[in-house]
């Protein structure tokens, strides 16, 4: 039995819907489904939330839209008949419920991160809903289940949970593996689970791979697919690079440093969940789906080129926590790690020095991270600086970090497109080296970087870039 993952991507617009219907049909029997809300709407359910708080009035128009959508959706997959009246019913007493939400919100002028996590749900539940229907529509057998009703358990932290693999796979093991069947289909909507108190908390934007993954886990799968309308993992960004290629193969340390540095094509969480049972993951292209595609599983592949990927991120930002003496201060890491995460804001990475701890945050986190910083009384640090329009660039390959020359080979081939490095990190992950470039050198340095290790070598020396608009030279 496989656990079969369709992204919020692959669910934008009736045409691709249907061909998601087909391949499902042809594809699906025996398997359990976790799908994505449809395409954007968690956003819209998110942005409902800002809308219903400030204006009263604008709450049943935003119901509407979402029921038109989601009505419309249902009218074109599912012939009138009992199958489109259930699903229908079913569809408008969830918008019932969401709307009641958006008034209690309303009312109370109070959002709270669990009333967020509730109505960022209501997506899932609805494509769930919708699909199961759908299928059952064409004659095949299969059914829905939330997560709350088949004990996918939480850790209750709103808005980032982490599962309870013990718990939940008990309680699969009594309610939901009972009703698996080679000719059935099982839908479950992704993105949450309940706590133990059956609290609704999410997993975090993005967190239906990873929950596709704990479901793999708990069932015990025997592969995870995420289905994506994108390729899978490639060589670089091929919107950067037109000549990156897919990687075939990756070790489970490999697409987890990629998903965490940039690439995104799954959640960085996926591969928890999975590595323990040494679960395989194929990302799964649904525009090409008997097509290439990688393949996460415990073995790397024995290739003579250890480096598999060239992967970026714009959107971080450093701040340089400036103290004197920072590696003889015992607590001071805490110190400023307690007061930055005392603000929600997640530390991405740390590189300190004998006067300086930088931390790598989300760019969007920044300003929350310094008035942390600036509120802590004694102030552990003397001065503060933040460093934007950073980018950062990781090379990824098992083994990296025991391969002599892939440091030198790497930095020399950025040195000579006359790019800057500002801050590097190699060491603390056998799979990854990472480091930092200013925003407008970074196709430079990821072209150069790819041909590098990847051949076709080519330079984008910064000078000609910035002149030419971006032409490459040499
Ligand atoms: N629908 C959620 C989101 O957009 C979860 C997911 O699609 O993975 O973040
Ligand atoms: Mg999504």
């Amino acid at each position: 039995m496989k656990v079969i993952k369709i992204g919020g991507g692959c669910l934008n617009g009736s045409a691709t819907i249907s061909s998601i219907m087909d391949l499902l049909t042809t594809h699906g029997r025996g398997h359990v489904i976790v799908v994505s809300a449809l395409h954007g709407v968690t956003d819209t359910l998110l942005n409902g939330m800002q809308l219903a708080l400030t204006d009263e009035s604008a709450i049943p128009h935003h119901i509407n839209g979402l029921r038109d959508l989601h009505i419309q959706t249902a009218d074109l997959l599912i012939p009138a008949g009992p199958y489109h009246t259930n699903t229908l019913e079913r569809i408008n007493d969830l918008l019932m419920r969401l709307e009641r939400y958006y008034y209690g919100l309303n009312f109370t002028a109070e959002c709270t991160p669990r009333i967020k996590d509730l109505i960022a749900s209501v997506g899932e539940r609805l494509c769930a809903l919708l699909l199961s229907g759908a299928i059952q529509a064409r004659g095949l057998k299969a059914f829905c289940r939330q997560p709350e009703e088949i004990g996918l358990v939480t850790d209750g932290k709103y808005g980032d949970a982490t599962a309870h693999l013990k718990l939940t796979r008990r309680n699969f093991a009594s309610k939901l593996k009972p009703h698996l069947a080679d000719d059935t289909l099982a839908f479950i909507p992704g993105f949450y689970g309940v706590s133990k108190a059956g609290e609704i908390t999410t997993f975090g934007r993005g967190g239906t791979d990873y929950a596709a993954a704990v479901v793999a886990a708990a069932l015990n799968a025997e592969l995870l697919e995420i289905w994506k309308d994108t390729q899978g993992f490639m060589s670089a960004d091929p919107r950067m690079v037109p000549e990156a290629t897919l990687i075939p193969t990756l070790s489970y340390a490999e697409a987890a440093e990629l998903a965490y540095f940039g690439a995104r094509i799954l959640h960085p969480r996926t591969v928890e969940p999975v590595r323990g049972k040494q679960i395989p993951i194929a990302v799964k292209n649904t525009l090409d789906p008997d097509g290439p595609h990688s393949v996460i599983h415990s073995r790397s592949s024995r290739r003579p080129q250890v480096i598999k990927s060239v992967a970026h991120a714009t959107e971080i930002g450093v701040l340089k926590v400036h103290a004197s003496g920072v590696g003889a201060r015992p607590g001071i890491l805490a110190q400023v790690a307690g007061a930055v995460s005392e603000k929600g804001v997640n530390i991405k990475s740390v590189v300190t020095s004998q006067t300086c701890i930088s931390l790598l945050l989300e760019r969007s986190d920044m300003e929350m991270a310094q008035e942390g910083l600036k509120a802590t009384r004694p102030r552990p640090y003397r001065r503060l600086e933040a460093v934007d329009h950073t980018a950062l660039i990781s090379i990824v390959g098992d083994g990296l970090l025991h391969r002599q020359g892939i440091a030198a080979q790497c930095f020399t081939a950025v040195a000579a497109c006359g790019v800057n490095v500002e801050m590097i990190s190699f060491g603390p992950s056998p799979a990854a080296l990472y480091f930092l470039c200013r925003e407008e050198d970074l196709t430079a340095a990821v072209t150069a970087i790819h041909s590098t290790f990847f051949g076709a070598p080519r330079c984008l020396l910064r000078s000609t870039a910035a002149q030419s608009g971006g032409t490459e030279s040499g």
